[in-house]
């Protein structure tokens, strides 16, 4: 069976800054973290960089300028990349095999770039989450149900582990804004017990408030 707890999930910092949208992802997932005891580490950031004030207020997070390939430089085998080019699904004895959950800081982009290459290049052991681009939070999610079993948002803390398929999903999700405006998102989520897609908070009237300053932009 899977160990319970104690793991380690890091996403690297790959974008030039940290945007609003990365922002609320971040928050998602050490909020997450700090709710089963597991601990969220955000590396590579620049020497100068500023977090926001609400991500360094969570216990479970910590900020760190090394990338992840120092950190770990002694025992990379205990360190997991998730990668959708990976050969191999995860699955829940991967929680006995690695320690360390790793993942690439990019926003989602359709069609994907690939960015996620930059880690790999780097010769971590990578697993695949299924066949659909998730954004960051929902990989951290995933993965943590899988080799954990565990999310506060969905399951009691119990639960043991969650194979991949077994996760209840939504894939690319309508978002209704009001009655003439909606937006697809080009993502898989984790479905919550309400049939919704589970997104961080603040993400739903962001993503609106983009939207909208896209159709102004237009004239
Ligand atoms: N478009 C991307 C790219 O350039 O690689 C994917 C970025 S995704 C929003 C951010 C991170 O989530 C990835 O670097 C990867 O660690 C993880 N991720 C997302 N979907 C995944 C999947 N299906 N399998 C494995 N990892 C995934």
């Amino acid at each position: 069976m899977a160990s319970t707890g104690g793991k380690t999930y890091i996403v690297e910092h790959l974008d030039e800054e940290l945007g609003p949208w990365s922002e609320l992802e971040y928050i998602a997932i050490a909020t997450e973290c700090q709710d089963v005891g597991s601990k969220f580490l955000l590396s590579s950031l620049p020497p100068a960089f500023k977090v926001p004030g609400p991500l360094s207020a969570i216990p479970a997070f910590t900020a760190e300028t090394r990338g992840v390939e120092e950190i770990y430089a002694q025992d990379k085998f205990r360190v997991c990349l998730l990668d959708p080019a990976a050969a191999k699904d995860l699955a829940p004895e991967d929680g006995d095999n690695f320690d360390v959950f790793l993942f690439g800081g990019i926003l989602g982009d359709d069609p994907p770039r690939d960015r996620t290459s930059e880690l790999r290049k780097k010769g971590f052991e990578g697993r695949r989450l299924g066949p659909k681009q998730m954004t960051t939070d929902t990989a951290a999610r995933v993965t943590r149900l899988v080799v954990e079993g565990k999310t506060t948002l969905m399951y009691p803390a119990n639960h043991i582990s969650a194979p991949l398929q077994d996760v209840p999903y939504v894939d690319f999700p309508e978002l209704k804004f009001n009655e003439h405006e909606s937006t697809q998102m080009p993502f898989r989520y984790v479905k919550a017990e309400d049939g919704l897609p589970i997104m961080p908070r603040g993400m739903v009237d962001l993503i609106k408030k983009d939207a909208d300053k896209a159709i102004d932009d237009l004239f």
